[in-house]
Formats: C-alpha cells, sequence, structure tokens
C-alpha cells in the first residue's frame, strides 16, 4: 500500500513537472547523487539477492536514463572536489560499483564504455588473487537455487537436523551453520572451495560450470589491469571486505587492499567504500591517518558540501526500484519523499 501510495505521489509529481522543477534547482545544482551498484547478474543473481544484484538490461535502462536526462556523469574524484568547490555542473551524478566482481568486467564494462560513462569500482582483493568463488555467498546461492529440493543431506557439514531449503530462514539457518563448522575447523580457502564442491554435490549442482562462469567470483589481476587502461578507477573496499574494531588489524585491511590494487594498476589510492555500508565513529580517524580523503557509506542520500568527505551518502540501485523512483532520483525529488537512511544491507556477509 505505501508503494502504491508513493507510487501514485511519485508519477503525480512528474506530471504537474515536479520533477524538472528539482533537476533543473540550484538546490539539485548544489548536490551530487552517488549512484552505487554491486553485482549484475550472470544468471540469476538478481532472484537469489534482489538488493545485490540486478540484471544487464536494468542496468543498461539505467544508464539510458542518465543520458536521456542529460546528466552529468562525472569521474568520482573530480565529482568531489567540485562538490566540496561548490563549482559542480547542473545535474551531476556519479557511478560506484562495489565489490569488484567478475560480472563487472563482463557486463558492466562494456556497457559503461557504449555510454561513455565514468565510474569508480571500489575494490575488495583477498578472493582476486585467490580466483575462487566467494564461500559464504556461493554457498548461500548454491542453496538458493536447491530450494525445490525436499531434503538434503547436510549431516558431513555437522547439520544433522533436516534442514527446510524453500524457505528463506531455513536456508539462512543451514548456511549459519555451514559458514560456523568451517569456521571451527580453521578450514584454508582451498579447503573451503571443496566444501563448496561437496555442498553442490548434495544440492544437485554442477560446481565446475558455476566456477567456470565466474558466478561469484572477483577480478583477476589481469582483469583489473586491463579495466584500469580502459580509465575505470580502482578504489578501496579492504582486502577481506571486513572492517575490524582493532585499529592496528583495520588499517592493515586499507594497506593489504591498496598494496594490492597499486601494485597491480599503479596510482595512489584515496578513495574508500565501507565495505556492507557498516562504520563506526572511531573509523574516521583512522581512514584519515591512512590518507583516506573520501569515504562512501550505503545511507541514502545526495552529498553535499557540507557532508562528511568520510562519511558520504549514496543511492543504493536495486532490483525492486522503479524506473519512476530512480528518476525521482535522478532529479532530487527522492531527496524528500525518502523515509529510510540506512540500506537494507546488513545481511551482505564478510
Ligand atoms: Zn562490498
Amino acid at each position: 500500500m505505501q508503494k502504491f501510495l508513493r507510487r501514485t505521489v511519485l508519477g503525480t509529481l512528474k506530471t504537474f513537472g515536479a520533477f524538472s522543477l528539482a533537476r533543473e534547482s540550484e538546490w539539485r545544482r548544489q548536490r551530487l547523487l552517488i549512484l552505487c551498484y554491486h553485482g549484475i547478474s550472470l544468471e540469476d543473481e538478481h532472484q537469489w539477492r534482489p538488493f545485490l544484484y540486478i540484471s544487464r538490461q536494468q542496468l543498461e535502462r539505467r544508464l539510458e536514463m542518465l543520458l536521456e536526462g542529460d546528466y552529468a556523469v562525472l569521474p568520482l574524484s573530480d565529482a568531489l572536489e567540485r562538490l566540496y568547490r561548490n563549482d559542480l555542473p547542473p545535474r551531476a551524478v556519479a557511478l560506484t560499483f562495489d565489490d569488484g566482481t567478475y560480472d563487472f568486467f563482463r557486463l558492466a564494462h562494456p556497457l559503461l564504455k557504449h555510454f561513455g560513462l565514468p565510474a569508480t569500482v571500489y575494490l575488495t582483493t583477498y578472493y582476486s588473487e585467490k580466483q575462487r568463488p566467494v564461500f559464504n555467498l556461493i554457498c548461500s546461492y548454491m542453496m538458493w537455487k536447491a530450494r525445490e529440493m525436499r531434503r538434503a543431506d547436510l549431516a558431513e557439514f555437522g547439520i544433522t537436523e533436516p534442514i527446510k531449503l524453500t524457505s528463506y530462514e531455513g536456508r539462512q539457518e543451514a548456511l549459519d551453520r555451514l559458514v560456523q563448522w568451517a569456521a571451527a575447523k580453521d578450514l584454508s580457502g582451498e579447503q573451503k572451495d571443496e566444501v563448496a564442491a561437496r555442498l553442490a554435490q548434495k544440492l544437485d549442482i554442477d560446481y565446475q560450470k558455476l566456477r567456470k562462469k565466474r558466478v561469484l567470483q572477483l577480478m583477476s589481476r589481469e582483469e583489473i589491469q586491463q579495466l584500469a587502461k580502459a580509465g575505470v578507477d580502482l578504489q578501496l573496499h579492504t582486502h577481506r571486505h571486513r572492517t575490524p574494531l582493532d585499529e592496528e588489524l583495520f588499517r592493515r585491511e586499507i594497506r593489504d587492499n591498496r598494496a594490492y590494487i597499486s601494485c597491480a594498476v599503479g596510482g595512489v589510492k584515496q578513495h574508500f567504500c565501507y565495505p556492507s555500508g557498516a562504520y563506526r565513529p572511531e573509523f574516521l580517524p583512522w581512514l584519515a591517518s591512512e590518507q583516506i580523503v573520501s569515504a562512501s557509506t550505503c545511507d541514502t542520500g545526495l552529498a553535499t558540501r557540507h557532508s562528511n568527505p568520510l562519511l558520504l551518502p549514496r543511492l543504493v540501485d536495486t532490483t525492486g526500484r522503479t524506473d519512476l523512483n530512480f528518476e525521482s532520483w535522478l532529479s532530487g525529488v527522492g531527496h524528500f519523499l525518502s523515509t529510510r537512511k540506512r540500506a537494507r544491507l546488513a545481511f551482505v556477509p564478510d
């Protein structure tokens, strides 16, 4: 009902010209919309995690809308410099993609190139080095794929009681148990990959096919290098996609991440994105000590020159967001109707 009301209100506002007024206003000119994407489906990932993945077609439509609306899509660092100088062009937007999964290389980058749009990829690097599917995610994805299966024998992973794969809760419980079981055994990355392969067998899934297709894998060093050559901006997202509460460990995450990216593509990396959008006040001085000049959250909003550069809001674009809603955010109208400022990304595992 709320959705229906919002759609009606947005439709009416658009009809009566509010979108155009906002889009061309001085208020909007002083603001930057940083769009946040995660994965683009190689298969059906957007049906599994609609908040994390969108289809290629949906991304293409979004990029078309940016061009149709004459939005000024700027490279992130230029956009931020101009934001704080109060020198943004009208309708400023920056594009960011979190994590750096292979689907960016395969699907998003060719689209961006086609439309001539700059983008920043916040890259997490541990799995880039390893070239294996991200363990927690691939297990969750396979359980979802096997959701019609009535019974799965997961005893060898320490799950002795029956698990209901048909429900989200059942799958989540099975995943938590499996991850805890692997952690208790202190399995290496390679051993975890063998566990994922055995789980696939139990769930009647062709694991080698998923691996070959590079579902839920990070881009390789060579792919990152190709992107850098093509002008894609690669920035920081921690090495292991986590933010330890200990300062030394936290800073090591940044340093390892930075070392990997700089070694692969050169350059000084000073823009950061909080994994899963999770931040705490103590992180800010730690980031500053590592010479980080900007940090993106998943909190919803347009950035202004009064925004803390280490707590930048973005708009997380998802499968469920309609074109109308997306356009309302591009124009700035969405800002006034938004009630939920924190993004629903709490379920993204480390
Ligand atoms: Zn992430």
